[in-house]
């Protein structure tokens, strides 16, 4: 099920972001690659438009992050990864062997679906969840 160009024009009008034919590359094709990296964004989508720099790829993955577009996971010692299932708090398996990336649905799929045993007077909008493990390529190979 992949978003229709025109599905992605309207997002990006209705986010109030200007529609270019690098913002509908990298979406339609993050779309096929959820847990891309800004570099295999890059590669990705140079098949399509040589012209693109690196940069253009960032500047583009930024702004639709801003806009609630596009989901940006920071793994720890990992790159940033890109995805655009935005939304329902979906928490991450990252492989400690391979940082190979899964989804997991959240349990109550809003934020925070946790909360702390003291907040402190904090008003908490977020629960970082990351489950750290082995992948099952990698379990195989000990
Ligand atoms: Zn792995
Ligand atoms: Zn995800």
């Amino acid at each position: 099920m992949n978003p229709q160009p025109i599905d992605i024009s309207d997002a990006l009008r209705g986010r109030g972001l200007r529609v270019t034919t690098a913002k509908l590359a990298v979406l339609e094709w993050l779309a096929e690659h959820p847990h891309a990296t800004a570099e295999q964004v890059h590669g990705g989508v140079l098949g399509q438009l040589d012209a693109l720099s690196r940069q253009a790829v960032y500047d583009v993955l930024a702004a639709c992050v801003d806009a609630g577009l596009v989901r940006q996971i920071k793994p720890a010692g990992h790159p940033a990864r890109f995805e655009r299932r935005t939304g329902d708090n979906h928490h991450h398996l990252v492989c400690r062997g391979c940082g190979s990336i899964a989804d997991t649905d959240c349990h109550t799929g809003h934020a925070p679906c946790i909360n702390p045993k003291q907040a402190h007077g904090f008003a908490v909008d977020e629960a970082e969840v990351v489950f750290w493990g082995l992948c099952r390529c990698c379990r195989d190979e000990h």
